[in-house]
């Protein structure tokens, strides 16, 4: 018989994409003594975890709670609620997760009208008028932060488009909340979601969600019930509202998490902590531009928590991030799609965005360069 040891995993540095490092305090609450998810204690939790995610969504939207699930629980559920078979939806595709967005839109029935970008490059606003101008979408999607090409999409405007033409604003902001600015109704979004396991420096399990008062009405307004039952917003909310009607085993210990994370943010201030991002993304970039590295995307659109750079030629992309795991302890991620063995992403968020760590890093990868030739 295989003897089954105590877990006992190697120490990391989660410098990829995500999951990135839990902070200590999120860990020390994950191991609070359950309670029952329609205790009132734990509904006192539930009731401070939303007003906590409405001040790090910057939105006084009355539905915004956290889906059980991941960040593409989160997508699934704005798309599908939002969504009627038939409808259209314009979905802006200049990476792997607007890719994502126009599938499980397809599968949710709509008739999709994908709007294409070169991977490495942002939208402009033209574009995507002149799109909504022909296509009259009643949904548009967009990714703010692009994880596989690390591209940050220029938000302001976007929102006052969508309403010129009665279209509903859907934002993924899975790479972005609580590493750069996410103003939620300064953007006039409609729909937006995020995930837990990167600017919330907590493990994956929730997906942060939010929905416009308009938002809402549309979906009161269905002709069809929303085909998931799970991820239906018109029951989920009958739990995530005074009613505290049961829904489904809320995951206690994630909720937690997901509460002490957001405390972490508002006791740091939203603008304090993105200034933290920046200032260690600008060193790390430095370093990274010493050792001859180039990002993906153009300066003024750089995602500074997701670095994503082109692997200098003749560098072996595996042996590179074998290496860094092996003999460092240090996981960064690969190129996704297209970007595949041609591009690494480091990672700089939520608890890991520190010097110590950025020094730490930018050691390892020289050595692991020089080892390469
Ligand atoms: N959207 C973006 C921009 C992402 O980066 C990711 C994951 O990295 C997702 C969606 C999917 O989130 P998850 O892997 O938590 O389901």
């Amino acid at each position: 018989m295989v003897e089954i040891r105590d877990l006992d995993p190697s120490p990391r540095l989660l410098l990829g994409p995500g999951p990135c490092d839990a902070h200590p305090r999120v860990l020390r609450a994950m191991a609070t003594p359950l309670l029952g998810h329609l205790d009132p204690e734990f509904v006192r939790i539930l009731d401070e975890t939303q007003e906590l995610l409405r001040q790090v969504y910057q939105t006084s939207n009355p539905l915004t709670f956290a889906i059980s699930g991941t960040g593409t629980a989160g997508m699934e559920t704005c798309i599908v609620n939002l969504i009627e078979a038939g409808e259209r939806m314009v979905v802006c595709v200049n990476g792997y997760f607007g890719q994502r967005m126009s599938e499980i839109a397809q599968r949710a029935g709509a008739n999709v009208i994908v709007l294409d970008r070169p991977w490495g490059e942002a939208f402009d606003l033209n574009q995507i008028r002149a799109a909504l101008e022909r296509h009259r979408p009643k949904v548009l999607g967009i990714v703010h932060a692009e994880t596989s090409t690390g591209v940050l999409q220029p938000m302001m405007g976007l929102g006052a488009l969508c309403r010129e033409f009665d279209a509903l604003l859907l934002v993924d902001a899975v790479t972005s909340l609580g590493g750069v600015p996410v103003a939620v109704d300064a953007w006039g979004a409609d729909s937006v979601y995020s995930c837990t396991q990167k600017g919330l420096a907590a493990p994956p399990g929730l997906s942060p969600v939010t929905f416009s008062p308009r938002a809402m009405e549309t979906i009161r307004r269905r002709k069809t019930p929303v085909q998931s039952w799970y991820l239906d917003v018109t029951l989920l909310q009958r739990y995530w509202s005074a009613e505290r009607f049961y829904h489904h085993t809320t995951p206690i210990s994630m909720m937690y998490a997901l509460r002490e994370a957001l405390r972490l943010v508002v006791e740091e201030g939203l603008e304090a902590r993105w200034v933290r991002h920046r200032r260690n993304h600008l060193a790390l970039k430095a370093g990274l531009e010493a050792l001859g590295l180039t990002y993906v995307a153009k300066a003024e659109h750089i995602l500074p928590v997701v670095n994503a750079v082109r692997i200098p030629a003749g560098v072996d992309d595996v042996a590179v991030r074998k290496r860094l795991l092996g003999e460092f302890g240090i996981e960064i991620g690969g190129g996704l799609g297209e970007f595949k063995g041609k591009v690494w992403r480091i990672g700089l968020i939520g608890y890991n965005s520190r010097p110590g760590v950025v020094l730490q890093f930018l050691g390892a990868l020289e050595r692991c360069l020089a080892a390469s030739g």
